[in-house]
C-alpha cells in the first residue's frame, strides 16, 4: 500500500512531466512547422526569384528526401521533450533559475545575444567533433543525408544529435543560474524563434541574404544560406549563426564568398513593358 502522502508526490511529478512534454512537443513542433511551412511557403509564391538565386542550380531534392527529413524531424521534437527534462528537474529543484515575469526590455536584450553567441560556439564544436571520424555515422550522418537541403532539413537529425543539440538550453541555464544569473522568459521564447528562423534559412537551397551582404564589413559577420548550403554539399563551414568561428579556425569554405555573389542577383527593377529590366547594383 503506497502512503497517500507518497501517491500524492508521485502524481504531482507525473502531472509535471505530462505537462512538460506537452508543451515541448506543442511549442517545438509548431515552431518547426511553422518556420519550415512558412519558408517554403515564401520559396512557392516568390518561385521566380528564388529559382534565379538557387545555389545548388541542377539538383533539387526528392519526394523520399522531403519525407525522411520531416519524419526524422518528429523524432527529434520527441527528443527535445526527453533532453529538456533536465531543466525541468533543475527548475523544479532550484538548479536552474528563469523567471516567466516581464522583465525589462535591455534584460531581454543582453541575455538575448548572449545564449545566441555562446549558442553559436557552442554548435560550431559540436558541430566539428561530430564530423570527426569516431562520432560522425552514429550522430550526424543522418543530417548529410540531406545533400541538396530544404527548409525541412532543420530538424532532420538521429536521435544522438538532437540529444546533443537539444542538450544546450538546459547547460546553459545550469551555469548561468550557478552564476546567480536569472533568465528572463522572454529572452529564451526570442532564441528559440531566433533559432528555427535561422535554421530553415540555412536550408533554404536558395540564397535569401541581399546581393552585397559579404562584401560590407557590417554585415558580413553573419552567415548566410550559401555558408550552410557549401556545408551540405562540399564541407567547410561549420559556423551556425555567425562567420566568427570558421575564420578563425580557418574552415570557412574558401571559395564561400565568390558562390554568395553568384547566388545572391541584386534586385531588379521592372521596367515597361518591351524595355529590358535594369539592375539596381552591379554584382561585386
Ligand atoms: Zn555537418
Ligand atoms: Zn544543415
Amino acid at each position: 500500500m503506497i502512503a497517500p502522502e507518497t501517491q500524492t508526490s508521485i502524481d504531482y511529478v507525473i502531472s509535471r512531466v505530462a505537462e512538460h512534454f506537452l508543451n515541448v512537443m506543442y511549442f517545438d513542433g509548431s515552431r518547426y512547422l511553422i518556420a519550415a511551412g512558412g519558408l517554403t511557403l515564401f520559396l512557392l509564391v516568390f518561385r521566380v526569384w528564388t529559382a534565379n538565386r538557387r545555389i545548388q542550380r541542377t539538383k533539387s531534392a526528392k519526394p523520399g528526401d522531403y519525407r525522411r527529413e520531416f519524419l526524422s524531424s518528429m523524432r527529434t521534437v520527441f527528443v527535445f521533450g526527453v533532453t529538456t527534462l533536465a531543466t525541468l528537474i533543475g527548475k523544479e529543484t532550484g538548479v536552474i533559475n528563469f523567471a516567466l515575469e516581464d522583465a525589462p526590455w535591455f534584460t531581454v536584450a543582453w541575455q538575448f545575444a548572449l545564449i545566441v553567441v555562446v549558442h553559436d560556439a557552442y554548435f560550431y564544436w559540436i558541430h566539428r567533433a561530430m564530423h570527426s571520424k569516431r562520432l560522425f555515422r552514429a550522430t550526424h550522418l543522418h543530417h548529410h543525408k540531406s545533400r541538396t537541403p530544404t527548409p525541412w532539413t532543420a530538424y532532420s537529425f538521429s536521435t544522438w544529435e538532437a540529444a546533443l543539440e537539444a542538450a544546450y538550453m538546459p547547460m546553459f541555464l545550469i551555469v548561468t543560474s550557478l552564476l546567480g544569473v536569472t533568465y528572463a522568459g522572454f529572452a529564451l521564447f526570442l532564441f528559440l524563434w531566433h533559432m528555427i528562423i535561422r535554421n530553415v534559412m540555412a536550408h533554404a537551397g536558395s540564397e535569401l541574404f541581399p546581393a552585397g551582404w559579404v562584401d560590407n564589413p557590417l554585415t558580413d559577420w553573419i552567415s548566410t544560406t550559401t555558408h550552410h548550403d557549401l556545408h551540405h554539399s562540399d564541407r567547410a563551414n561549420y559556423g551556425f549563426y555567425f562567420t566568427w568561428w570558421d575564420r578563425w579556425m580557418g574552415t570557412e569554405h574558401p571559395r564561400y564568398k565568390e558562390e554568395f555573389r553568384r547566388n545572391a542577383k541584386p534586385m531588379v527593377i521592372l521596367r515597361p513593358r518591351g524595355s529590358q529590366p535594369e539592375e539596381t547594383a552591379k554584382t561585386a
